[in-house]
């Protein structure tokens, strides 16, 4: 076994981009799933790196330059990366940029959102394009990689535009996504095995920002987010009094902060409900700790279960 190893490590050390197909990513998660599609037949060209924040960030001239040395970029999409049409206009036809989000089906970002202003969403759409928005991308949620199945379609989206710009290798990449959606069933199962120690009723995320809706749909939560999609956003004082009654009528036991989130106003509500404040959730899929689908997942599974399930305060 160790000889084999020592045998691929020297061919990949000896053979530098004989066969590697170059790929850029705008998404540490999307850096992963391509790795594990794609094994030694990429090159992983990371531009936004753990530890970045997803939700402003843009290029600099340095990762213009990164991305033009690629075949491939790879985007989340659903709005959260809103320099795309300019970068698509200034790479050029070289490198393909593809939204694995666009073919992910959307949930709609309006539950527990409250806008300052109360728009319908009708008029929201037309504020599409302003720039000060910048978190307000239109109405889609464009945290798709909290969910497993998900995950699984992206794997395919991944493997099919990989075969597109490297068709000699297209079986191998069918093989990738297929094994990594087995791995991913895999810990939905998992998942869902721990998440059944919390009963239904108890099943509110109450979190920082609004970053969990698939996460919730797929484990049955009912989500709570204090300061709207892209973390920008101040919790308007309606908002937390509901939340606080949510909290009380619900009895639930914890809220939770994010890595790269931890607003006051979840001590205030901790405070004034007695709830815990849990472990911090990996919202963003970019904790320098975790930055995979997979150790981003069992964190917050874990995490979750501690703090919401029946047993925890008794065992911990
Ligand atoms: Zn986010």
């Amino acid at each position: 076994m160790k000889q084999l190893f020592l045998t691929f490590g020297f061919l990949a050390a000896a053979l530098p981009g004989l066969a590697a197909t170059k790929v850029a990513t705008l998404h540490p998660i999307l850096a992963d799933l391509a790795r594990q599609v794609g094994g030694a037949n990429v090159e992983v060209v990371e531009i936004l790196k753990p530890g970045a924040d997803i939700h402003h960030f843009e290029p600099a001239p340095k990762d213009l330059a990164e991305m033009r040395g690629t075949k491939l970029l790879l985007a989340s999409g659903k709005g959260l990366e809103s320099f795309l049409d300019k970068l698509r206009d200034s790479l050029g036809a070289d490198v393909k940029l593809v939204e694995v989000g666009a073919k992910i089906p959307s949930i709609p970002f309006e539950e527990h959102h409250h806008e300052h202003g109360d728009k319908e969403p009708a008029e929201k759409e037309k504020d599409h394009d302003h720039d000060e928005h910048d978190h307000h991308h239109g109405s889609e949620d464009p945290h798709w990689w909290h969910s497993a199945e998900n995950m699984k379609r992206a794997a395919r989206i991944v493997a099919d535009e990989l075969s597109a710009v490297d068709p000699a290798n297209a079986s191998a990449y069918a093989a990738g996504a297929k094994a990594a959606s087995k791995r991913f069933g895999e810990l939905k199962s998992w998942a869902q095995k721990e998440i059944a120690k919390i009963g239904k009723k108890d099943r509110l995320l109450v979190t920082a920002h609004g970053a969990f809706g698939y996460f919730c749909k797929e484990y049955g939560f009912e989500p709570i987010s204090l300061l709207g999609i892209g973390r920008s956003d101040d919790a308007s004082s309606k908002h937390v009094a509901e939340t606080i009654e949510e909290i009380r009528e619900h009895g639930i036991k914890a809220i939770f902060p994010e890595d790269q989130a931890n607003p006051k106003v979840l001590a205030e509500i901790a405070r004034s409900t007695g709830v815990k404040i849990g472990e911090p959730l990996i919202a963003d899929g970019t904790a320098k700790a975790a930055h995979t689908f997979e150790t981003m997942l069992a964190h917050n599974v874990r995490s979750i279960v501690a703090a919401l399930a029946p047993a925890a305060g008794a065992a911990k």
